[in-house]
């Protein structure tokens, strides 16, 4: 099923989206693009390249509640916070952060232990894809065409949309995304050049150019393996970091947290916050040992368990080539010249 709208009309069907639940979509801030909860319909901006922080926070908030109590009583009084789930809907998400909603999968319930928060927001929420433009060169930090992800992919989203002119093609991929269209008002039957476009734009969108290395995930993961006990090679990496964490919290498959519990005047919460490899205590231990003190033993970390552990461990590499580390970076250090640099070692 492909429909259309004109594109100033984003706004009505952004209305319709808020009537049946919470809609998540890129808004222009101070700073630039980034994916908010809209209030008001007329918010929503889909003149955007791509958004300074992910979306994952639509599925892991960067700080969630899990358990309140009262200091000094049992545990047994401790009260779980509840799981507050309604349908969602987000907006506007790029191919290559799409694609890591696939990785983050695999960490929150495709291992067997499955984490109720990650999975009951990713079942009660319908994403709307959205093709990069392909009159506009890629930004100079990407290279998701170096990991296979197109710029149009329509994979892994629900309904799937790309502006032609003045008009908005949405396209239902899934059922859950087709039965969303067919209840809409306001949008039309797409023609038969419609479709054509569509289809020869998802074509297009595999050979767009972002930056380009040759990487294989066993290759590059093998590489890595070779390269860990280099330390000169990590050392030169590295040189710059500042060890500020930015990289991790900015990146769609970045998923360490730090459980947290925090009480005042007796009243006490449990919670879970975004952590870092790349911050110093990240492997603190209660012992006051800690096995990554240095700079280049951290990047290394993030490096390698990206492109080498976990492909060793998944098969997959645990990058989409997103940009935004490099984007974010106040150093300029860049994951892919570190990977082409590897590559050519
Ligand atoms: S490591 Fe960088 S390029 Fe890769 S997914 Fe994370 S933020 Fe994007
Ligand atoms: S953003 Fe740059 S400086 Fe900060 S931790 Fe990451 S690599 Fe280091």
């Amino acid at each position: 099923m492909l429909k259309k709208t004109a594109v100033q009309k984003i706004s009505d069907l952004a209305a319709q989206l808020m009537q049946k639940g919470t809609l998540i979509a890129p808004v222009r801030e101070d700073a630039g693009f980034n994916f908010r909860e809209i209030s008001d319909a007329g918010q929503v901006d889909l003149n955007f390249y791509n958004t300074l922080m992910s979306p994952k926070s639509a599925f892991f908030p960067h700080m969630e509640d899990f358990v309140r109590y009262q200091t000094g009583k049992s545990v047994l009084d401790a009260v779980p916070v509840e799981i507050s789930i309604k349908p969602a809907f987000l907006f506007g998400v790029r191919p290559c952060d799409v694609k890591s909603f696939e990785i983050m999968d695999i960490h929150f319930s495709g291992t067997g232990a499955v984490d109720p928060y990650w999975q009951k927001r990713r079942e009660a929420t319908t994403i709307f894809g959205y093709a990069f433009d392909l009159n506009t060169p890629a930004d100079g930090a990407d290279f998701y065409a170096t990991l296979g992800i197109g710029a149009a992919d329509p994979e892994g989203s629900d309904v799937f949309m790309m502006k032609k002119g003045d008009e908005l093609l949405l396209k239902a991929v899934t059922k859950k995304g087709e039965k969303l269209l067919a209840e809409m008002s306001g949008l039309t039957d797409a023609s038969p050049e419609d479709q054509k476009y569509f289809d020869e734009t998802v074509a297009t969108g595999r050979s767009f150019k972002t930056r380009l290395t040759c990487v294989e995930a066993k290759s590059i993961a093998k590489k890595f393996e070779d390269l860990f006990h280099k330390t000169p090679f990590w050392e030169r990496i590295s040189d710059a970091c500042l060890s500020c964490g930015i990289c991790t919290f900015v990146c769609p498959t970045c998923y360490c947290f730090d459980i947290c519990d925090e009480t005042l005047f007796g009243q006490g919460t449990r919670r879970r916050v975004w952590d870092a490899c790349m911050f110093t205590d990240f492997t603190l231990e209660a012992s006051g040992h800690n096995p990554r003190t240095k700079v280049y033993q951290r990047l290394r970390q993030k490096v390698c368990h990206k492109y080498s552990y976990h492909v060793r461990k998944y098969g997959v590499i645990s990058c989409v080539g997103c940009g935004r580390c490099t984007r974010a970076c106040p150093v300029n250090i860049d994951i892919f010249s570190i990977v082409d640099q590897a590559m050519k070692e």
